[in-house]
């Protein structure tokens, strides 16, 4: 082995370390759910993306099998060689009726997917609007791309429109935005942002990973809450979220634009495709959500009562409508060990800090599901007021 090599990596460990940055696994011994099993204890999970309970859900197992016994494990191919099954063009299908798009292409995470929707459309004679915040995957997505990237402030509308007058000479404009912000659980004023676009003609790419299937009225994301679904020219958005939450993700669109993708798009053409198991899995699971609305009402039912009570109890959280619910601590290090602290309580939850946030706003995130008890939430809500007294932070 190298020794320079080895050398630098621990350099490297040793600053992250010393940042406190460094970040620990937590091994699971149980399938995800409300209750997992770590180190032999058992934990109320309050930091999975699983918005509707369906990661361990005993219908989707059940319909994971069924795809096993009919498609088979693997591929061993990308699409366009041998890498097609039936299952992938049924699920392609349903994407797009399910987000009002006239076509759809999957990918092997959404990440796949935000890497290919800016190099596969755009080029130096075009011109991408991103917000600050948006995801990393968005932002990789960006820089491999030639287009000529304008960042803005965070869901400041008056800079957007800056930043579109500043680029009426391009070819393209691209407005791109995560529908909802994982940090904050901020929803992006979608509507605004589209009359913008209509205004200066720009099209608009929306990363819904954190809200397709339950948010608005029938669950279509985002841009179904903020009244934009037929409006959006993309939507990209994760498999691995509230469908199910293995992987996989996705691009919705006119078909002319997934045609291409399928012609261009890296991440497509030189990766295997979505194994069928999870083709035929987040399939069922787009059914699933139709079929069963008393889900998305449940995990807005208990979103409310945690946001409600927390506030009540004296915490600061930010006023928004999602279950992604930021306890603001302020420290750094009080926010960590809060956190630690919540493990003897038989609660998992996550502190995040400076850099991951800005510095003084560090936070507990809290992610609340639609399969949480009135009891689980409770004991939270219990844990929360004991170590919050002791912290100082009420
Ligand atoms: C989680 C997330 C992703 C990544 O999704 P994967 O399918 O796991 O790659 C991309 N964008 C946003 C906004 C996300 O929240």
């Amino acid at each position: 082995m190298n020794k320079a090599l080895v050398n630098h990596a621990q350099q490297q460990l040793d600053d992250i370390n010393e940042a406190g940055l460094y970040k620990n696994q937590r091994v699971i011994t149980s399938k995800q759910g409300t209750v997992v099993e770590v180190d032999g204890k058992e934990l109320i999970n309050f930091c999975a993306n699983n918005y509707l309970g369906l990661s361990g859900r005993q219908e989707l197992i059940d319909a994971a099998k069924d795809n096993l016994d009919n498609y088979g494990y693997g591929l061993s191919s990308v699409r366009f060689i041998c890498g097609t099954q039936s299952v992938h063009k049924e699920l392609e299908a349903k994407i797009a009726e399910y987000l009002h798009k006239e076509d759809a292409i999957t990918f092997t995470s959404c990440w796949d997917a935000n890497e290919a929707v800016f190099t596969t459309l755009l080029g130096k004679e075009d011109a991408i609007l991103t917000d600050a915040l948006n995801h990393a995957s968005l932002i990789d997505g960006i820089r491999l791309c030639k287009a000529e990237r304008h960042i803005f402030k965070h869901m400041d509308m008056a800079d957007l429109e800056e930043q579109l007058k500043a680029t009426q000479d391009k070819r393209l404009r691209c407005i791109v935005t995560d529908g909802v912000f994982s940090m904050d659980g901020d929803v992006a004023p979608l509507k605004e942002i589209r009359d913008l676009a209509d205004k200066y003609d720009a099209y608009v790419v929306v990363d819904d990973s954190h809200a397709t299937g339950f948010m608005g009225e029938t669950g279509r994301g985002a841009v179904e809450q903020e009244g934009v679904l037929d409006r959006v020219d993309i939507i990209t958005t994760t498999f691995g979220k509230a469908l199910g939450g293995a992987s996989g993700g996705c691009i919705a669109g006119s078909k002319e634009v997934i045609e291409l993708f399928h012609q261009k798009a890296r991440t497509t053409l030189f990766t295997n495709s979505v194994p069928p198991v999870v083709a035929g899995t987040t399939l069922f699971a787009l059914n699933y959500v139709d079929e069963h609305p008393e889900l998305r009402e449940q995990l807005w039912k208990n979103t409310n009562y945690f946001r409600d009570e927390m506030t009540k109890n004296g915490f600061t959280v930010p006023e928004s409508v999602h279950p992604i619910v930021p306890v603001m601590i302020g420290d750094g290090k009080a926010a960590s060990d809060m956190a630690d602290d919540m493990l003897e309580e038989g609660i998992y939850v996550i502190g995040f800090s400076y850099p991951v946030v800005p510095i003084d706003t560090a936070r507990i995130r809290v992610q609340i599901s639609a399969i949480h008890t009135k009891e689980q939430i409770d004991q939270l809500l219990t844990a929360f007021e004991k170590l919050g007294k002791k912290y100082s932070i009420i």
